[in-house]
């Protein structure tokens, strides 16, 4: 039996305390990434970094060893929603979402593309585009990667067709540096079939020829409550849900997927994560 090599694993942890706090619970877990959030999830204005929190950033980072950090950006940016006030706050969110990743390093900033709510979905998809634009500047200060992410489709949300992504990288990939995160229960609910083998090869292949698997940057591993094309997001633990392990393994063992960073937000803390991260590793070994 040979552990093939695979990318570091890690889960959304938490920055309760300090950011510095997410790379601590990482290693808890025996994670070699995590995913956090930079400031308040729930709050319009993030509090700024002062220098003794980066400090503790780069002691921690150093301490604990883990790369390929990925943050998540607040639920309640809409980089395409149609009502302008809201567009500015998103857009002015977004930027000191930004801001916050080129200061501490971060090299992925992970996000959801945004919502038309009553507006068309093709201006939706413009005023993202025009939004992602205005980052330019502040991209260009650092090594931080926007990567969309695959949504559930719920309501009137962007990104649960590739079509979409595709569109949108299309305009900015000329620009700035841009990916796209797979979240496996999104992508599942959202119609796309990844419970065996043959499912992923049909939705790799689909994924190739409408974006390209080059932008492929990570994965969300969620298992799924609800069923194929759904479109609820009610993420599960792995092997808990209606995608099951072999979704898992195939993303741990081929050439594609195993080397790409990936990232747990199942329900549950510590204790599940730690058990996951090791059930993933075993699925590695060949
Ligand atoms: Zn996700
Ligand atoms: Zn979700």
């Amino acid at each position: 039996m040979t552990a093939k090599q695979f990318g570091p694993l890690g889960a959304h942890t938490s920055a309760s305390g300090g950011v510095h706090r997410a790379l601590q619970e990482g290693k808890d877990i025996e994670a070699t990434t995590v995913q956090l959030f930079t400031s308040n999830q729930k709050q319009w204005k993030g509090r700024p970094l002062t220098p003794e929190m980066v400090e503790a950033w780069q002691r921690a980072l150093q301490e604990t060893q883990l790369s390929q950090i990925m943050s998540h950006d607040s639920y309640l940016i809409n980089l395409g929603g149609p009502r302008l006030d809201i567009l500015a706050k998103s857009r002015e969110a977004f930027r000191e979402e930004v801001e916050r990743c080129v200061q501490l390093n971060i090299p992925y900033l992970n996000f959801h593309p945004g919502a038309a709510l009553d507006s068309d979905l093709q201006e939706c998809l413009d005023r993202i585009v025009e939004s992602l634009l205005l980052v330019k500047p502040f991209l260009e200060q650092g090594k931080t990667r926007l990567l969309l992410e695959t949504t559930a489709g719920q309501g009137s949300t962007i990104g649960h067709r590739f079509e979409h992504l595709a569109y949108i990288i299309e305009r900015v990939k000329d620009h700035l540096p841009i990916g796209v995160c797979i979240d496996t229960c999104h992508i599942f609910v959202a119609g796309y079939d990844v419970r065996t083998a043959a499912d992923w090869e049909k939705t790799l292949a689909e994924f190739d020829r409408l974006i390209g698997l080059s932008f492929l940057y990570a994965f969300h591993l969620n298992d799924s409550l609800k069923g194929l094309g759904s479109r609820v997001d009610r993420h599960q633990p792995l092997g808990e849900g209606q995608i099951g392990w072999e979704c898992f393994r195939f993303l741990m063992t081929d050439a594609r997927t195993r080397h790409l960073p990936k990232y747990l937000e199942t329900p549950g803390r510590v204790e599940l994560w730690k058990k996951e991260i090791q059930q993933l590793k075993e699925l590695a070994i060949i």
